[in-house]
């Protein structure tokens, strides 16, 4: 089912990343610039994350002696510097996700630097290092975003779609490892309901979630493949759903023979399998266009109407 398997280390069947993006209250401030401080519920919603949550999901990691990856938006850092320091305690990576959660595919090339030049200094101050891995915002990967990724010194994205397992990002500049999720593994479509941002989820019980989830493990663990769940802290940091993740945690360790790692941890492995030729992963080369296709023209086009 998968073509070009990774051989796991330590005979693993698959690898499994749980990453929380912790957006707290930036992509409200992003949605609504004018109005977010108004806007009482939904800010309060979204703090939950990093002062309940986040520590709540750092316990739980520790339980299962796990060390995973949070993406962060660099204004969340500087706002909320205790969730910082309990994540880095934990063992856990912090990876870049924008500086005030900016679409990066919405922005002129010079500009989108600006912001993941910004965020990197964050980085530096806060924690000592440049991040090495990135997601952009919302998915919303630019054409320009490999290009400042490689010149910044990152290792890997984990923003796009287009395999079960690693592969690399390659263009003229120069190459990224791709870590790969789907929006199955995200937990907007199952958990989101909220006014302010027009956007309701007919609320469920979490195991109906988690069900979508352990069904996409159980496939990654059958065939060799890379799950990496795209969760954010306040959505799938509130209690109930908590508990459910808890399960999950239990019943991916009792299956066995899976690989949990942060994705500085598996971007590393994919680059040492590949320098040791034991294992070459497949190249995209980026962009897919160089802009809209030719075939209908530069006015919007009648197909779509
Ligand atoms: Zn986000």
């Amino acid at each position: 089912m998968i073509a070009n398997p990774v051989p796991w280390p330590n005979g693993a069947r698959c690898a499994v990343a749980f990453t929380f993006d912790m957006d707290a209250d930036s992509i409200l401030h992003l949605a609504h610039h004018t109005s977010a401080d108004t806007r009482l519920a939904a800010m309060s919603m979204l703090r939950y994350g990093p002062e309940i949550a986040v520590p709540r999901l750092v316990e739980l990691y520790k339980r299962f002696g796990m060390h995973q990856t949070f993406f962060l938006p660099a204004w969340c850092m500087e706002r909320y510097p205790a969730a910082v320091e309990a994540i880095l305690q934990g063992g856990h990576e912090i990876a870049h996700h924008g500086y005030l959660h900016e679409h990066p595919n919405e922005l002129p090339s010079e500009e989108e630097l600006y912001w993941l030049q910004r965020g990197i200094d964050v980085f530096v101050t806060m924690t000592g290092e440049r991040p090495r891995g990135f997601r952009a915002p919302t998915y919303k990967f630019s054409r320009h975003t490999l290009t400042h990724l490689v010149n910044e010194g990152f290792v890997y994205d984990a923003s796009l779609m287009g395999d079960d397992v690693p592969y690399l990002l390659e263009n003229a500049t120069g190459q990224v490892v791709e870590l790969p999720s789907h929006y199955a593994l995200d937990d907007w479509p199952h958990f989101m309901a909220s006014r302010d941002f027009n956007y309701f989820m007919s609320i469920k019980a979490p195991r109906q979630a988690m069900e979508v989830y352990a069904a996409e493990f159980d496939a990654m663990w059958e065939y060799g493949g890379l799950w990496i769940a795209v969760w954010h802290p306040f959505l799938s940091g509130r209690l109930a759903r908590c508990v459910a993740i808890a399960e999950l945690m239990e019943y991916m360790h009792k299956k066995g023979q899976v690989w949990f790692a942060r994705l500085d941890e598996i971007a590393a492995y994919v680059q040492q399998l590949a320098q040791a030729g034991t294992w070459t992963p497949r190249v995209d080369r980026l962009p897919y266009y160089p802009g809209p296709i030719p075939e209908l023209g530069e006015a919007e086009p009648t197909l779509a109407r």
